[in-house]
């Protein structure tokens, strides 16, 4: 996918919204907080309520670490060069304490290194795992009280974490995650370690909270979760994703509903229904293979094969209208032969993706790949990406201009600094570059011609 314009919405906006809370806060009484935040959409929107927990305390956001009392890293150890960066990051903050300044890291890293952190980095005062963030409130309540030792590393719970508030730095596009943790035990991933068991959140409370945003002005909302599909109402409605989908897009001002991420085997009939009933549903399934090789995936845990997957996007294929479908792609997993790669760039040849996330294979703590035999060496991997990548370039290219001509319907979400230039997306995700007279066009929706297409990014002039 391409890269929008790098102007940061509250640039451009002056500000960033809260929701879902009374205007109450105060921040003359507390201190400063400051908040960087590494990985995915759902790290993102952690430090989204996060923010909303200490804002709804006093305190205030500051936009850099010399400036705040409190400085927090959400972190992401998803592969081994995220979680080296966070500890890069910790050292730049050695001196900070001793300024006074208290330092805390919270998500996947602070669920994996657990008390180790206090060690590794003894000027770090609170370590706390995603799983834990209910308990956010008391854990910032023992900081205040003076306690340098505050962690947060239970995994074992059944809670979902909910905010009274929430900072979201997008204006128009909500994020909202409906089920935390993982079920699933793929053989190479952290996840189901760091962020604890599957909890889905109750259907009545994200529906308030989708109406909650739409009375603000959001008219885009994201549902997140890393099996999204696999959402399981704990309430006694008993909705089902399919039909959480189709409510959520019924609630007035929502123009526009996604979700991410969708696993393979629970990609059920449905799902697709309701995408055709309801064009609301954005035009777009994230639905990673991981490998093209049946034996890589049996390796990996994937609980389905190439022939299973490929039945699943004939399925989305069949749509009464084309929906596009991306994926993520780990290569060189142990003993992925020459053989099993080529089986994964004939998959790309298949399918052929709008576009992909690839991912050299990372050991990581924990996880039962790590022990395995036939570990491919780095430069092969390297290679392998780059093969990959150069084949996904092919498709997207051919794939991108035959949009030339065509005219979609952006969100637009970026200005340039260059005069008359703006960025949206489409329903299915595309980003596209465009030319208009408008003075203010940002949030809106607009039609726009597609007038020259790059293999990750569209070029266009609205049409009015
Ligand atoms: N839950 C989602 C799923 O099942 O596809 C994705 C979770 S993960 C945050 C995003 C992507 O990171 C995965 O789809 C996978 O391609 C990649 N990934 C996860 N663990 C990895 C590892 N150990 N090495 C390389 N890539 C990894
Ligand atoms: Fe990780 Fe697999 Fe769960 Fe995705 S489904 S989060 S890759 S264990």
């Amino acid at each position: 996918m391409g890269k929008p314009f790098d102007i940061g919405l509250e640039r451009l906006t002056g500000q960033a919204s809260t929701s879902g809370a009374p205007q109450r806060v105060e921040v003359s009484g507390r201190g400063t907080f400051f908040l960087e935040t590494f990985g995915c959409q759902m790290n993102d929107h952690d430090s989204e309520k996060v923010a909303g927990v200490l804002l709804s305390r006093g305190y205030h956001q500051v936009e850099t670490p010399d400036a705040a009392a409190l400085i927090l890293y959400n972190t992401c150890s998803i592969r081994e060069k995220a979680a080296q960066k966070v500890f890069s990051r910790l050292g730049e903050y050695r001196e900070k304490q001793s300024e006074g300044k208290i330092i805390g890291v919270l998500g996947c890293v602070a669920q994996q290194e657990g008390e180790d952190i206090f060690k590794r980095a003894p000027w770090v005062s609170l370590v706390c795992g995603s799983a834990s963030y209910s308990k956010l409130p008391q854990m910032i309540a023992q900081l205040e009280a003076g306690n340098h030792r505050v962690t947060g590393l239970d995994t074992d719970t059944d809670e979902t974490f909910e905010t009274e508030m929430t900072r979201r730095d997008n204006p128009w596009r909500a994020y909202l995650t409906i089920i935390e943790g993982c079920d699933k035990a793929c053989s190479y991933c952290v996840v189901p370690y760091t962020r604890g068991p599957e909890r889905s959140r109750a259907s009545d409370s994200v529906l308030k909270e989708v109406r909650q945003l739409a009375e603000l002005g959001y008219s885009e909302v994201q549902l997140l979760g890393q099996t999204v599909n696999s959402y399981a109402d704990p309430t006694p409605r008993k909705m089902r994703f399919s039909e959480l989908l189709l409510t959520v897009a019924d609630v007035p001002g929502i123009r526009r509903v996604r979700f991410t991420t969708s696993h393979p085997s629970d990609f059920t009939p449905d799902i697709v229904e309701a995408m055709e009933s309801q064009p609301k549903i954005c035009d777009h399934v994230h639905l990673p293979v991981q490998s093209g090789s049946t034996k890589v995936l049996q390796a990996m845990q994937r609980t389905y094969t190439r022939r299973e997957y490929l039945e699943k996007i004939a399925m989305i294929r069949d749509a009464k209208r084309a929906i596009a479908i991306t994926t993520d792609i780990i290569v060189g997993f142990p003993g992925e032969t020459e053989d099993d790669f080529r089986e994964t760039l004939s998959l790309l040849d298949e399918v052929k993706y709008n576009s992909l996330f690839s991912f050299k294979y990372s050991p990581r703590p924990n996880t039962p790949s790590l022990a395995m035999p036939d570990a491919i060496p780095e430069e092969e991997k390297s290679r392998r990406l780059a093969v990959l990548q150069e084949k996904q370039r092919e498709i997207q290219t051919i794939r991108n201009e035959k949009l030339v001509d065509r005219t979609f319907e952006l969100l637009v979400s970026g200005k340039s600094r260059r005069e008359n230039q703006w960025s949206g997306y489409t329903t299915s995700h595309v980003v596209v570059n465009f030319a208009s007279q408008a003075k203010e066009l940002l949030g809106t929706y607009v039609q726009v011609r597609i007038t020259g297409a790059t293999p990750n990014c569209l070029v266009g002039e609205q049409v009015v």
